[in-house]
């Protein structure tokens, strides 16, 4: 699919922040103070992303993970905003997801800050 196809699917909100790497304001999204048990997937592919088993709350106003599920998610150097993050996206369909940082709590020590209009969370 290219992005322009997303439009249809997604809410133009949910298209900037999927399709063009925006980021949703702080403790605005559903999935902040989300604590359900189940699993978070794509908004845009439905591919399953992260578990409940893996989110913590870091206070930092996003749902917040310290791992995603292996081989779901793509790593890449971003280094817009004059910082030097590693960007995380979809590995299926390359949506942007958020970021990850190196201060989670152990033993992964990362920290997935994902922006709730990434994800469609699907109850256990
Ligand atoms: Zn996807």
């Amino acid at each position: 699919m290219k992005d322009d196809d997303y439009k249809d699917k997604l809410t133009d909100a949910a298209y900037k922040v999927c399709r063009l790497a925006a980021t949703e304001q702080p403790f605005s999204g559903i999935y902040n103070d989300h604590w359900q048990q189940g699993t978070y997937h794509c908004a845009c592919c439905d591919q399953p992303l992260f578990s409940s088993e893996s989110k913590f709350n870091a206070g930092c106003g996003w749902p917040s993970f310290f791992a995603a599920i292996e081989t779901q998610v793509a790593y890449k150097s971003d280094s817009s905003h004059l910082m030097q993050r590693v960007e995380i996206q979809c590995e299926h369909c390359q949506s942007h997801l958020g970021h990850v940082f190196d201060d989670g709590p152990k033993p992964s020590g990362k920290r997935y800050c994902v922006n709730s209009l990434s994800l469609k969370f699907q109850p256990e």
